[in-house]
């Protein structure tokens, strides 16, 4: 139900795998939403590493030209005649979707949906929802995180990393954050970390021993992938956890599985928010938390000015989310 009238939209695009410039905005009229679908006119977007790894090829989308992006926030314009728990003028964010959410309008899946509370603004839903999901699973469900517990998390002043100190302080526990500069320390501890190590200039599982009086880590969380692989295994208790989520430094390959027989009986899992968060009701337990804690302010979300980019200056906003410029979350607006 909702309009009829033909919708004109801006999309980003890309038709072959390489480094930002190769996307391109395009004038785009979006198909009406499926019968399970609804459609979103989005008011901001939020721009995730990962959207980088599609671009890229290193996962590569179901087939070119590709849309690409999956979080956004906004208002339902539009509902498929099968949607139940939304209407058009809701305001909505969505992560998960398929391709295409670098869009002023995308048709999402039903079940990808939340409606946003209204203390929640779109440019704070849009910089936290996958994210803040993500933190979600990976320390309430990968490995329960305990109050007082230490714990390494990489990247601890990027867009995860700065809900993740936030939320490792919430759940009283202490979480040791590598950055890549002092300012990104300052900010990771700014927002809760408890220690930081700056792993452009300090060894990491030194550090940690020191930190640690020589205990070591019941988990590492790790999205750094291929620089730190090894280091991160160092860092770990004897059966401890790797919890590998990510590759902003390239992906871990090859790995003889006597490694992990060696530095301790370690475990490791590589999780991805789409093995957690996989229905409706998973999507109602993680969001009904995260929103929870955005709304009483435990949890605070605020985006650099530098870092709102226009829609048709996504090629740019990857370029700077590349070089390691950005701290906390970017976005894209419409
Ligand atoms: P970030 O804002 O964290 O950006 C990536 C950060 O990684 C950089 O700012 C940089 O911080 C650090 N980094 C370290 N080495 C490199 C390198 N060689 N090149 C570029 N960056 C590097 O991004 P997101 O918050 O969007 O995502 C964080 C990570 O989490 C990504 O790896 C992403 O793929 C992963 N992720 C995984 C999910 C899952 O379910 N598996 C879901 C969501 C995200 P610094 O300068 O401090 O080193």
């Amino acid at each position: 139900t909702g309009g009829s009238e033909t919708v004109m939209a801006t999309r980003i695009e890309f038709t072959k795998h390489g480094g930002p410039d190769v996307l391109h905005a395009v004038d785009w009229t979006p198909p009406e939403p499926g019968d399970n679908e609804v459609q979103v006119e989005n008011k901001a977007i939020g721009i995730n590493y990962i959207d980088t790894y599609i671009r890229s090829g290193l996962y590569p989308p179901p087939s070119l030209p590709s849309g690409l992006g999956t979080e956004a926030a906004g208002i339902v314009a539009k509902t498929g005649k099968n949607v139940t728990h939304f209407r058009p003028g809701d305001r909505v964010v969505y992560a998960q979707s398929s391709l295409g959410a670098y869009s002023s309008v995308h048709n999402v899946p039903e079940h990808n949906l939340a409606l946003l509370p209204p203390a929640i603004s779109f440019e704070q839903a849009a910089a936290s929802f996958l994210k803040g999901l993500t933190v979600f699973y990976l320390l309430r469900k990968t490995y329960e995180i305990k109050p007082s517990e230490m714990f390494l998390f990489h990247a601890a002043a990027g867009g995860v990393g700065l809900i993740a100190c936030q939320w490792a302080k919430a759940l009283g526990a202490k979480l040791i954050g590598t950055v890549g500069s002092a300012q990104k320390a300052e900010r990771a501890m700014q927002a809760g970390a408890w220690a930081t190590i700056n792993y452009r200039e300090e060894d990491i599982a030194g550090r940690v021993r020191t930190l640690t009086g020589g205990k070591k880590l019941p988990v590492v969380y790790d999205s750094v992938g291929k620089d730190t692989w090894e280091s991160s295994l160092d860092c770990l208790q004897r059966r401890g956890l790797m919890v590998s989520f990510g590759n902003a430094s390239g992906p871990v390959t090859g790995v003889n599985l006597g490694i992990l027989n060696q530095k301790g009986s370690l475990y490791v899992t590589r999780p991805s928010l789409n093995g957690y968060v996989t229905n409706r009701e998973e999507l109602q337990e993680a969001s009904s938390e995260l929103f929870s804690l955005i709304a009483s302010g435990v949890i605070k979300v605020q985006v650099e000015e530098a870092q709102k980019f226009a829609l048709a200056d996504a090629a740019h906003a990857h370029k700077v989310l590349e070089s390691r410029q950005t701290q906390g979350s970017s976005l894209l607006i419409p």
